[in-house]
């Protein structure tokens, strides 16, 4: 069963959202696509969504004090309405971003106070984020180098990052490190390392082919002194040896709204091919080219359904704190398939520098890449199914 509700609450927030999406987040998404730049921190639009209480849609809030949680679902609603918007804006957008999970599942009460005191200041925005990747350790994070060192009341951290979404622009960073390299996962500490942190080095912007609008960056950590305090969760954590399950646990709290993310690209992608297709096509005759490009357009709305559902229903056992692994990379593995459809239905058209379509083909190929590959969640799924451990 799945709870499909949206209340009054959320309704007013998706409208809020889609002002601000055609007013501002899809005109700044292509403009920024156009020059090739993100858009800068200092952007005013930022600080006007702030103080809305409008940031990235992840789905992660701290546990309600009462009643039941329902911050996955209305992360993926308000990432399939951001995305459709503009993808690379909603990530753009100030707030926790993929730090929020890892400090709200395992950080101590005092650094959850410490570091997101910040983020209830409504007058400047702020942005965190989130660092397991290396030049050397995608899909297997349990290959990750960056060392971690107890020297006194410190860890000194060396290594490095890469493709760390909004880095450049972090409050502070969750950076992932190893206390013992051949431990593999058992190894993994997770640290808030705070902008100018000394040897927090060589921040370096990445150029993408899509999703410009928010800036992906690397770094180097460099005998890199971060107190002890900054440990994610404290030692105690570790000693229970959930190191990495932190890391995963945050993975499937957000991989149902990354995959909504893809769905609202793909929803952007069906309404321009749908009003492309309309204006040039005679869609009322019984042409077979016409044919198949209604029944595309068909095959295309029921892929949406189909994807929207499946991220609802990851996100729903998200919220009950059930498992949903295998949920949330079907939604994933399904979700980022979607949009070639639309660049077909324009034909040529579909291919030129200028389509919007062509904008969003290009933005939604990250999406079959970040928070693990289609091949990845592939594997998990068929693991899964014929009863092999992860
Ligand atoms: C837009 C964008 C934003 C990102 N943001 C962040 C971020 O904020 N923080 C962060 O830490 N990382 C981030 N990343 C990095 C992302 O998580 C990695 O790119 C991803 O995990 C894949 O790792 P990789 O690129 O090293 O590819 P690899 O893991 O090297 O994979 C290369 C290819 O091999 C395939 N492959 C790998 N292992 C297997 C296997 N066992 N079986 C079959 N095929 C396999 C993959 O599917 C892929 O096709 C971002 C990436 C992108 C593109």
């Amino acid at each position: 069963m799945i709870d499909l509700s949206i209340d009054r609450d959320l309704e007013a927030r998706l409208d809020q959202v889609r002002r601000l999406g055609r007013e501002h987040l899809r005109p700044l998404g292509i403009e920024a696509d156009r020059r090739r730049e993100p858009v800068p921190p200092d952007h005013r639009f930022f600080a006007l969504a702030w103080r809305m209480g409008i940031g990235q849609p992840l789905g992660v809030e701290e546990r309600p004090a009462s009643g039941p949680r329902t911050g996955a679902r209305r992360g993926v609603v308000l990432a399939e309405e951001m995305s459709y918007w503009d993808r690379g804006m909603s990530v753009a957008m100030p707030g926790l971003g993929l730090g929020g999970p890892p400090l709200l599942g395992m950080g101590t009460p005092e650094q959850k106070e410490r570091f997101l005191a910040p983020f209830r200041d409504r007058e400047r925005p702020h942005w965190a984020a989130f660092a397991m990747t290396e030049p050397g350790a995608g899909s297997d994070v349990a290959a990750i180098q960056t060392t971690a060192v107890r020297a006194g009341d410190a860890w000194v951290l060396n290594g490095a990052k890469t493709f760390i979404s909004n880095s450049m622009r972090a409050d502070w960073i969750v950076v992932w490190a190893t206390v013992d390299r051949s431990a593999g996962r058992a190894g993994h500490r997770a640290f808030v390392v705070e902008r100018g942190t000394p040897g927090l080095e060589d921040m370096r912007y990445e150029h993408k082919m899509g999703l410009i609008a928010y800036e992906s960056s690397s770094f180097t950590l460099r005998d890199c002194r971060v107190p002890a305090a900054n440990l994610l969760g404290g030692e105690r954590h570790y000693a229970e040896r959930a190191g990495f399950k932190g890391a995963m646990k945050s993975f499937n709290a957000t991989r149902p709204a990354i995959a909504a993310m893809a769905v609202g690209i793909a929803r952007a992608a069906y309404d321009a091919s749908r009003d492309f297709a309309r204006a040039h096509y005679a869609l009322d005759r019984a042409i077979p080219r016409y044919q198949r490009v209604r029944e595309k357009l068909a095959r295309m709305a029921r892929k949406i359904e189909a994807g929207r559902l499946l991220c609802w229903r990851a996100a729903y056992l998200a919220d009950l704190e059930q498992p949903n692994e295998i949920e949330a990379s079907m939604a994933k593995a399904f979700a980022a398939g979607m949009t070639g459809l639309a660049v077909e239905i324009l034909g040529d058209a579909g291919v030129t520098a200028d389509a919007y379509v062509e904008k969003l083909y290009r933005d939604v190929k990250a999406m079959d890449i970040v928070e693990g590959t289609g091949q990845i969640q592939r594997i998990v799924i068929a693991r899964r199914l014929v009863g092999l451990p992860r």
